[in-house]
């Protein structure tokens, strides 16, 4: 198989073993790849976590791509069609750990660059290859780094492409132009421990907590806007109780989590839980965890762009969507007013038996060919 066509690329790049936060080979193999094509190379090394800044060109409007080479693990092996870490083909699907999540998306955006850069030799502006290994583990040392160093900052990226997995049903059915905000929490009521048979000696915090909870479900946090869904509160781990029936229990343990909208804040959540707890008379204690503010990409040339390439090529009208998860895109929005996502089908992702297929590589390709001829023209 050529490593030169987009299968034969992303054949190379899952064959490196790129368990969060490994990189095993992706970005040299990338690196060797862009510098033949004349991008200046830089390598930046967090910890264990490999990241790779390659820009081609000095002028703007500079344009960057960015992801991740770091995978999921590949979950039970018995229950995959094939080995995780070579690509197979079984009838027209191409599986394989990463295939869509993101390594597909690599692949598709070094031929769309190369023959960009073939064919559009003197275009002005200037295109950067943003890659970590670092983005499905804690995402601390990859993107989030290289923003908080400023090692980003030098390059005035003007827009940015995220080539994550933002298409559900077909490829281009959705293209992303933010993310909701992420808060957790992990909220500790204490009780005091006794026989059920003499409650007055104990103090249930199942029962002391029931009121307050429904407070916490049944409250509106904001109503969204145009771009984001109301806030969702969820809780997502709920305990009490040692196990035994004849005991009441001495501490209840809620985890939570906020996907937030622009209408609010993490500050502003905060505030809302103590108010709520606080109204509780409850004994507790409450831990934070932040992992992303929201971010929302008004500003619409990128956006354009990219809405008129899937439809010119693929002949789909994208929706425009902030749904989801978090993503790098919201450390990249920090010093860049145009972050989009695009990119394959996110329907196999972080499941066993991950695929995408040849088809979809390609048009991918094509689309991201599209939006550079789009920006640069
Ligand atoms: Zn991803």
């Amino acid at each position: 198989m050529s490593n030169e066509n987009v299968v034969g690329i992303l054949s190379k790049l899952i064959s490196c073993k790129s368990l969060t936060p490994e990189d095993d080979g992706c970005q040299k193999y990338i690196a060797d790849y862009l510098e033949k094509l004349g991008f200046e190379i830089e390598i930046k090394k967090n910890d264990d976590v490999i990241n790779l800044i390659a820009r081609y060109g000095k002028s703007s409007p500079v344009f960057a791509y960015a992801g991740h080479t770091d995978v999921v693990p590949t979950g039970d092996l018995d229950k995959w069609k094939s080995n995780p870490f070579e690509l197979t083909e079984i009838n027209s699907k191409l599986y394989g750990r990463g295939t869509s999540d993101m390594k597909g998306s690599v692949a598709c955006i070094l031929i769309s660059i190369k023959d960009f850069i073939n064919s559009n030799k003197d275009f002005k502006g200037s295109i950067i290859v943003i890659l970590t290994s670092d983005e499905e583990g804690p995402a601390q040392n990859g993107i989030k780094k290289l923003v908080k160093d400023g090692d980003l900052t030098k390059h005035n990226i003007d827009m940015c492409l995220i080539g994550e997995p933002s298409s559900k049903k077909i490829l281009g059915d959705t293209i992303k132009n933010g993310r909701r905000g992420s808060l957790s929490g992990k909220i500790i009521v204490q009780g005091i421990q006794g026989h059920v048979a003499y409650p007055h000696n104990a103090m249930n915090p199942i029962h002391a907590f029931s009121s307050t909870l429904k407070d916490l479900v049944n409250k509106e946090y904001d109503k969204g806007n145009e771009y984001f869904p109301p806030t969702s509160f969820q809780i997502s781990n709920l305990n009490s109780g040692v196990g035994a029936s004849n005991i009441i229990p001495g501490q209840l343990d809620m985890d939570f989590n906020f996907r937030y909208s622009t209408e609010t804040t993490c500050e502003e959540l905060m505030k809302s839980i103590a108010e709520i707890m606080d109204a509780s008379n409850l004994k507790y204690t409450i831990d934070w965890h932040h992992s992303g503010d929201p971010y929302l990409t008004e500003k619409k040339e990128l956006l354009n762009s990219c809405v008129k390439a899937t439809k010119d090529i693929l002949g789909i009208m994208p929706n425009i969507s902030t749904d989801g998860g978090t993503s790098d895109g919201r450390f990249i929005a920090k010093i860049c007013d145009q972050v989009i996502e695009f990119g394959l089908i996110n329907e196999s992702i972080h499941k066993i038996n991950e695929y995408t297929t040849e088809n979809d590589l390609k048009n991918t390709t094509k689309v991201y060919t599209q939006i550079l001829k789009n920006i640069f023209s």
